[in-house]
Formats: C-alpha cells, sequence, structure tokens
C-alpha cells in the first residue's frame, strides 16, 4: 500500500466515527452545553434561540444539544441531533457553534474529561437537602446526559447571576464570576433562556434553516399532494393537553407564546379561551377569508390531534378548495410546511405555531392568529373584567 491509499484509510474511518467530517480546535473562550429539558420541540426552539444569544454574549462556543423527543410509550426521552432537522452553516454566519456529538468526541476528552465535570444551575434542585443540581434526576435530564456518558462531579449554584444578556451586563457578570481558564465548560441542567424567548432574539430565528432532509419532504409533499396554486395552512392544536392548558387562559393573560400576537407587556390586549382553542365557526370563518384573500385552491392542515378534514372538506367543497394533510405528520415537515404556505393562520399560544411564524416574518410574507385582533367590543369587555378584579 502507498501512502495515499494509507492517507485515504485514515481519512474515511475518521469520517466513520465522527459525526461531522470537520475537525475543530479548542475554543480558548471556553464552551455552553445544556439540556433542553423543557417542552417539546416549540419550547425547545425558543430555549435554543436564548441560548445562542447566551453563548454570543459570553463570547464561548455553543455546543447544539440535540432535540430531545418524547414517543409514546417509551418511559424515555430519545435525542435526535440537532444536525437532523438543520443546517449548521447559517448558524455559523452568526457565531461559534458544533455539535454536541462532535463536543463529546473531540473537546470533551482533553476540555472536559471524566470524573472532571461541573454542572451548572440556578440553585439547588429536586433534593432540597443535598445540595446538588441533581442533574441526572428524572426524564429527561437523565436519559440526555446518558446520551454521551456524562456524569457530574461537581454542582455550581450560579445564582443570583441570570441569563438575560440584553437588559442586563449579565455577559461581563459570567466573564467575571466564571472565567473561561477556571471553567471551560460552562454545562446547564436546562437551557440558559427564558421562555417565551424574549423580543430581542426572535431575529435570530434568521439562523435557523431546515435541514436538505426537511427541506425536501416538505417541498415534495407540496409538489405531490397538493393543487398548483396558492394555499393556505393553518395550524389546529386541540389535543387533551391543550384543551387542559387553555383551561387557565383567563388566570394567565400572557400563558406561553401569546406575546407573539398580544405583545410583551400585553399593549394587544389579554388572551382568550378562543385564542387558544378556536371554535369551528371562527376557524371555518377564517380560512374563509383567507382563501378569498389569497385565491387559494387548497388548504394544508396540520395539527396534533383533530385535523378537521371532513368539515373543512364539507366546507370548501363549493369553492373548489381542496384539503390536505400529511398522512403521517412529522412535526418539523408540517412546520415547514406551513412555512411555505401563502398565508398561515396560527395559534397565538402555542409556541409551536410560533416556530413557523417568525420563520416567515423572516422572509416577509403574511400570517394572522386565530380570533386576533379581537373585536373593539371583546377588547372592552376584557378590560372591563380585569378593572373589577
Ligand atoms: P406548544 O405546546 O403548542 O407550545 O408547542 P410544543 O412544541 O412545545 O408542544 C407541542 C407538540 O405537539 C409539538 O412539539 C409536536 O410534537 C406536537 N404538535 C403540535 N402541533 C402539531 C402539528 O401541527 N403537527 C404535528 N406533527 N405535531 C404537532
Ligand atoms: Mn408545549
Amino acid at each position: 500500500m502507498n501512502w495515499k491509499i494509507i492517507f485515504c484509510f485514515t481519512l474515511l474511518s475518521m469520517l466513520e466515527t465522527s459525526s461531522s467530517s470537520k475537525i475543530y480546535n479548542v475554543d480558548p473562550s471556553g464552551y455552553v452545553l445544556y439540556c433542553p429539558c423543557m417542552g417539546r420541540f416549540g419550547n425547545q426552539a425558543d430555549h435554543f434561540l436564548g441560548s445562542l444569544a447566551f453563548a454570543k454574549a459570553l463570547d464561548r462556543t455553543l455546543a447544539l444539544p440535540p432535540w430531545v423527543e418524547y414517543r409514546y410509550g417509551e418511559p424515555k426521552s430519545v435525542q435526535v441531533p440537532f444536525t437532523t432537522y438543520f443546517k449548521i452553516e447559517p448558524l455559523e454566519s452568526f457565531h461559534k457553534v458544533m455539535p454536541m456529538e462532535d463536543f463529546m468526541e473531540q473537546i470533551a476528552p482533553t476540555v472536559w474529561p471524566p470524573g472532571n465535570r461541573t454542572v451548572f444551575c440556578y440553585m439547588p434542585r429536586g433534593n432540597p437537602d443535598s445540595e446538588s443540581c441533581n442533574a441526572k434526576e428524572g426524564n429527561p435530564f437523565g436519559p440526555f446526559w446518558d446520551t454521551f456518558d456524562v456524569d457530574f462531579n461537581r454542582s455550581v449554584f450560579y445564582g443570583p447571576l441570570n441569563y438575560d444578556v440584553i437588559h442586563h451586563n449579565m455577559g461581563d457578570a459570567w466573564r467575571d464570576k466564571y472565567s473561561s481558564e477556571d471553567y471551560p465548560v460552562l454545562a446547564f441542567t436546562g437551557a440558559p433562556a427564558s421562555f417565551p424567548v424574549q423580543e430581542e432574539n426572535r431575529r435570530l430565528h434568521r439562523y435557523l434553516e431546515w435541514s436538505d432532509d426537511i427541506d425536501q419532504r416538505a417541498e415534495e409533499f407540496i409538489r405531490n399532494a397538493l393543487p398548483k396554486g396558492a394555499f393556505i395552512g393553518i395550524h389546529l392544536r386541540n389535543g387533551p393537553d391543550w384543551e387542559r392548558a387553555c383551561e387557565h387562559i383567563d388566570s394567565t393573560p400572557s400563558l406561553f407564546a401569546a406575546a407573539q400576537c398580544l405583545g410583551y407587556r400585553n399593549e394587544y390586549g389579554r388572551a382568550t379561551q378562543e385564542m387558544c382553542l378556536p371554535s369551528r365557526e371562527t376557524i371555518l370563518q377564517q380560512t374563509r377569508k383567507a382563501i378569498k384573500d389569497y385565491s387559494a385552491k387548497s388548504i394544508f392542515v396540520a395539527s396534533d390531534s383533530d385535523h378537521m378534514i371532513d368539515e373543512l372538506k364539507k366546507e370548501f367543497k363549493r369553492m373548489n378548495v381542496s384539503v390536505h394533510r400529511m398522512p403521517n405528520p412529522v412535526p418539523q415537515v408540517d412546520l415547514a410546511i406551513l412555512g411555505r404556505s401563502n398565508y398561515f393562520i396560527a395559534n397565538c399560544i402555542s409556541s409551536f405555531s410560533a416556530f413557523a411564524k417568525r420563520e416567515r416574518d423572516i422572509k416577509g410574507i403574511p400570517s394572522g392568529f386565530w380570533a386576533f385582533p379581537q373585536k373593539p367590543q371583546n377588547i372592552q369587555n376584557s378590560s372591563s373584567r380585569s378593572d373589577e378584579l
């Protein structure tokens, strides 16, 4: 064998064991790691944008964590590599990032070796006597770190610092207290970010571009399943978990993602039951208006539960508008299709809806919300109701 062949073999075996072909140098400014341990995709995406802003403010490389998914009937969360859903290059144009798999393989053995791993949390969590972050207690906490064979040897409680790098000078505060020499890796039990995403960080969504795989699946569906012409995308969030959440809407005027339409200071009103779980009349009425406004030929429905296909078909048959859904909906493909519709009607309270809404805002294409803006009469009612409280 000549040296060229040996070189090729070495390269090939490196490619096989490494999750990406890229070789990373150690970042002297250090790293941020975290578990997306709260909520499902929509929540995790909100948290991701904040974590990206946090890592940027601290000038540390962000390890892109896998997405944490829950499969029905399985006791442990499943970790899906970040790159299954998103491209890395656009993120790299904003800040230093690397897949967590690559961090564990290439950087951790020297910079963050087993036996000397610290985890950060605001204050002790779980068992109050334990003075520990108990970072692996519960699901998805344990399964997440086990994916990378990580055990922790020490906890640091970072309170009273926080991760609002926008309104406070937190970047400097973190650098002063936890230097990259002493703490090359800041590993957090949860995302160093707020939920919902801060208004200022919404713009970071421009660096989240779907992977080629998700893009292609969305495109294929639009090309093969939908008729030619404009289509309206609608999100119907209506499963039993959501019905329960919506019951609390009156006492939680900014529930979940509500700020995306009501404003971060509720300047455009309070959340209502109808915004959270719109009635059939509202859904049919708003969809009808959108079909007319955009001369749409079809409707694409994304839902976690009831797609209302028969009802929608019946309603719009005479307008010659067809109604479609993915046969086995994959959340990310549903979102990518919603992101490409000519007009999108979102659920203002849902962080899943919020993902598609942000993507469309970045592209400069229009969206609306169920039952919003409220009719003037309703706004008056809700403000007089709150005056009575
Ligand atoms: P939120 O609870 O609506 O704020 O959003 P999350 O993403 O945190 O949780 C809702 C989860 O339900 C999603 O992550 C999906 O797994 C599922 N889901 C909700 N709406 C849809 C949908 O339109 N299509 C699909 N495929 N899944 C959905
Ligand atoms: Mn949720």
